[in-house]
């Protein structure tokens, strides 16, 4: 009887053994693999390797659409450097309808600094190939480069104050006073407060600890306690600020006025790190109105929409296209996220891989880095989870982009109300 069940108990150690084994070897060697589709050099000429190579070519267009059409508009709103010795703007393109003011549409890049690199490209792309004089005609189009061009210029998701845009964005002072309930829970695991040190067993063993607690609490408990935003950790993740921060500030009073100069209008925020590697997510907080959700339904038609009924969803408080879609004094606005998924992160790995590399780079920012070879570590890893460097994943991203904001365009008319 004994000997029986201590056998038992030893094939179940070897049991546990063997699949955390392989667990934490997937989990080490963890790489998605890239789209299946040829590199397009055409497509891959739109990414430049920083800031200011991405801003000058930003520029470079809006001069040519000013030369090709009526009373455009560009301005820059300037953003403080703080000690980093380069001019940072959000830059801004305006291009009115030129025959009548029926909608505007709002692509905005760079809210997450370091997924502004991708968020140009496409940018540059639809200016490039897809404005034509059909498009103009009845359609305003506006575009927002690099709205946290800090971010953009050093690598970094959140602003030099380490504020999150897309949780920051509010016309309401209330937003800086929400209290995330969940997120004392995960700071210990999130928010190390020692230098990062890639030897110590606090990083041996994030995966270990995340799997704990999300047998302990559920994952959408965990994903949204991490991700919703909060507003009383200032060093930590996802922090959304005390105030708007001021290029939302300044830029409020134009976009106020150019959106209230259409009966309806449309902003895609770009972004990239959430979802499936390579792939194209259309990404929304759900609509509380019925008209929003028909017109954006009418807009993307039978391409899919993550609409927060998915198991792996969670929303957000201060989103960057929610509030542009406030400034609004009425009529229709159809807020949208693009999402180009680079680490699978829908995916339980995924996510703790995307979660561990988020927590790192904060955490040296933070603390400082034991070693300059874990701060490189950290940051290339960082950087390809933002702003991949694969060409096949670059191609996908100007292809399926292409496709669908041609639709897009195709079918705003049809979204618009009567009248
Ligand atoms: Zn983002």
């Amino acid at each position: 009887m004994w000997r029986w069940l201590w056998r038992a108990l030893l094939a179940l150690l070897v049991l546990v053994l063997g699949v955390s084994g392989v667990m934490g070897w997937r989990y080490a060697q963890y790489a998605p693999a890239d789209p299946a589709v040829a590199p397009d050099p055409s497509a891959l000429a739109y990414f430049h390797p920083d800031y200011a190579g991405a801003r000058a070519d930003f520029l470079t267009q809006g001069a040519q659409l000013a030369a090709r059409w009526r009373d455009v508009e560009r301005f820059a709103v300037p953003v403080a450097s703080n000690g980093f010795g380069q001019d940072l703007f959000v830059d801004a393109v305006y291009v009115p309808a030129q025959r009548s003011p029926r909608r505007l549409l709002i692509l905005s890049s760079g809210v997450h600094g370091v997924e502004g690199g991708t968020g140009s490209a496409v940018q540059r792309m639809f200016m490039r190939e897809l404005m034509n004089d059909e498009t103009v005609a009845d359609t305003g189009i506006l575009l927002l480069h690099a709205l946290n061009p800090w971010g953009f210029a050093q690598s970094r998701r959140f602003t030099a104050r380490n504020v999150d845009l897309n949780r920051n964005a509010s016309t309401s002072a209330s937003l800086y006073r929400t209290v995330n309930a969940g997120y004392p829970m995960v700071d210990p695991l999130i928010n190390p407060p020692a230098p990062v040190n890639l030897n110590d067993w606090q990083h041996k063993l994030f995966l270990w600890r995340s799997v704990g607690m999300i047998a302990a609490h559920g994952m959408p408990v965990l994903r949204q306690a991490v991700l919703q935003g909060q507003y009383q950790y200032p060093r930590g993740i996802y922090f959304g600020g005390q105030a708007l921060e001021p290029q939302l500030a300044d830029l409020a009073p134009r976009l106020k006025t150019l959106l209230n100069a259409y009966p309806m209008s449309m902003s895609i925020d770009l972004h990239t790190g959430y979802g499936a590697r390579g792939r194209l997510h259309v990404f929304l907080n759900p609509p509380g109105e019925e008209r929003v959700r028909q017109g954006l339904e009418t807009v993307f038609g039978e391409y899919p929409i993550d609409w927060g009924s998915g198991a792996d969803f969670y929303t957000v408080t201060g989103d960057v296209t929610s509030w542009i879609g406030s400034l609004r004094s009425n009529g229709l606005h159809l807020p949208a996220v693009f999402e180009y998924g680079t680490l699978d992160s829908q995916s339980t790995l995924g996510a703790i891989k995307s979660l561990q590399i988020t927590v790192l780079e904060n955490q040296g920012f933070q603390n400082g880095w034991a070693t300059p070879g874990d701060e490189e570590a950290v940051k290339q890893a960082y950087r390809e989870m933002f702003y991949p460097s694969s060409p096949a994943w670059r191609t996908q991203v100007i292809q399926s982009s292409r496709t669908l904001l041609r639709q897009l365009l195709r079918r705003l008319p049809e979204a618009q109300p009567p009248g």
